[in-house]
């Protein structure tokens, strides 16, 4: 199925009802929750290095603030529409509210394909799309993030044009509208990482659980961007070997298991995994069904469905990624007795860090990297917990346990704050 064709918000609404079935939620609540609050479209012009204006769309869907700002990445992919980007929004929503982060849901969009726009031209783009954003973000009210296509730079970008479009004696105080910022900006220790480094605390936390040496462990993973790198040499420097890795180009494996740190450098160097050596290209069915223990998909969403699901021979999943698996894999999933560890937990690592990126902002402080990665580890495996021994005792999977705790505390606040007016 296309990305055009999966309607990923549909699939998010039905997690949400399933959910509130398990966790008991008063009907109000769940009607509330099932749509965002804001929805903005921008269309904005940009001029390519050619000379020409080149019109692009741009989205921030706004879904959820009743626990804090909004909080949400941006995302600059050819394929992205308003539904995925609703999808992403109500997934920040439940994401911070399991980690007990005082922040809302929120998530952006540019429709364009990155990979073809040169620096300048990004940069122009990023630019013009928070100039159409000032009066909508802000650091105590949406706080845009990294996602996939975008990084540092593009954050340094928006911080730049949000800091010009105050008032110059305000300047200073708007460090806070973005998180994800390269460290010579008021970025934090460990954030480029701390996706990746989430979903390796939910494995090895797993792996405890269920007996399994990570040092004898192998892993497949899919996309070797910002997650799938990360996650990939951490688990690599763990003792995991990661024997096979897709990108957008294709598929590599290696039995003796592949040197992630030279892949990251190979990708850096030409934009993909194609090509790396030593390591076979292999097909796409074929890096499914490679035997391995973890499986970290780390793209985009719905790239684990039916047939996806019956190839793989691991024995967890974690979803580095947003939605990688569709409602029809997982069920296969389970048939299969193959864990799920889901996204709004395993990928919880990136938006946690970029917490703490806001309060150094808001409290002019930097901390080192060990204090960011021992708090990240805490909060990771006090969630990790929570979600397991929910799905335990109700006999729930992992991602209704984890939208049922999510669910429960942003239940709660509406009960004591109640629904204006
Ligand atoms: P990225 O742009 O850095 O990397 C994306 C990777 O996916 C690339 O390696 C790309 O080649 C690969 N890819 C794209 N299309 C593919 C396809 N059809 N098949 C296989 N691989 C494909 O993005 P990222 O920041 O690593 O984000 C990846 C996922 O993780 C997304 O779902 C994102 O929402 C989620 N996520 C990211 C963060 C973060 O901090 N960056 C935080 C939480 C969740």
């Amino acid at each position: 199925m296309s990305q055009q064709q999966y309607a990923f918000f549909r699939v998010i609404q039905s997690y949400l009802e399933r959910a509130s079935r398990a966790a008991e939620l008063p009907d109000d609540v769940t009607v509330m929750l099932s749509q965002p609050k804001t929805e903005l479209i921008v269309h904005f012009p940009v001029r390519m290095d050619s000379g020409h204006l080149h019109m692009f769309t741009g989205y921030r869907i706004q879904h959820n603030n009743l626990l804090g700002p909004y909080k949400g990445g941006i995302r600059y992919h050819p394929d992205v529409n308003l539904d995925e980007v609703k999808a992403l929004a109500a997934l920040m929503t439940w994401k911070c509210s399991l980690m007990d982060i005082p922040f809302g849901g929120a998530k952006g969009a540019v429709r364009c394909d990155p990979r073809t726009l040169s620096e300048s031209e990004r940069m122009r783009l990023t630019r013009r799309f928070t100039h159409a954003l000032v009066g909508s973000i802000g650091p105590d009210h949406d706080i845009p993030a990294p996602d996939v296509g975008t990084g540092p730079q593009e954050m340094a970008w928006l911080l730049d044009t949000y800091m010009n479009a105050v008032d110059a004696k305000q300047k200073n105080a708007q460090h806070a509208v973005v998180t994800g910022k390269p460290i010579s900006c008021g970025g934090s220790q460990g954030r480029v990482k701390a996706t990746g480094q989430g979903a390796v605390h939910c494995i090895a936390e797993w792996a405890r659980d269920h007996g399994v040496d990570l040092q004898q462990g192998r892993a497949i993973v899919q996309g070797y961007g910002n997650v799938g790198a990360h996650a990939s040499m951490i688990l690599d420097a763990m003792g995991t070997k990661v024997v096979a890795v897709s990108d957008h180009t294709g598929s590599i494996r290696n039995d003796r298991g592949l040197d992630t740190q030279l892949l990251m450098q190979h990708v850096r160097r030409t934009g993909a995994i194609a090509g790396f050596e030593p390591a076979e290209p292999i097909s796409r069915d074929e890096f499914f069904s490679t035997r391995a223990d973890f499986c970290v998909p780390a793209a985009l969403e719905n790239q684990i469905g039916e047939h996806e699901a019956k190839l793989l021979d691991v024995k967890v999943v974690a979803e580095g990624a947003n939605g990688p698996v569709s409602p029809a894999g997982e069920a296969i999933l389970e048939q299969r007795g193959i864990d799920l560890i889901p996204d709004v937990l395993a990928n919880a690592g990136g938006v946690t860090v970029s917490y703490y990126e806001w309060l150094q902002n808001r409290r002019m402080e930097r901390w080192t990297l060990q204090e960011v990665d021992s708090k990240l580890e805490t909060m990771m495996v006090r969630a990790y917990h929570k979600v397991r021994d929910f799905s335990r005792e109700r006999r729930v999977p992992m991602r209704v346990a984890a939208y049922g705790i999510a669910l429960r505390s942003l239940a709660d606040c509406y009960a004591a704050r109640g629904v204006f007016p």
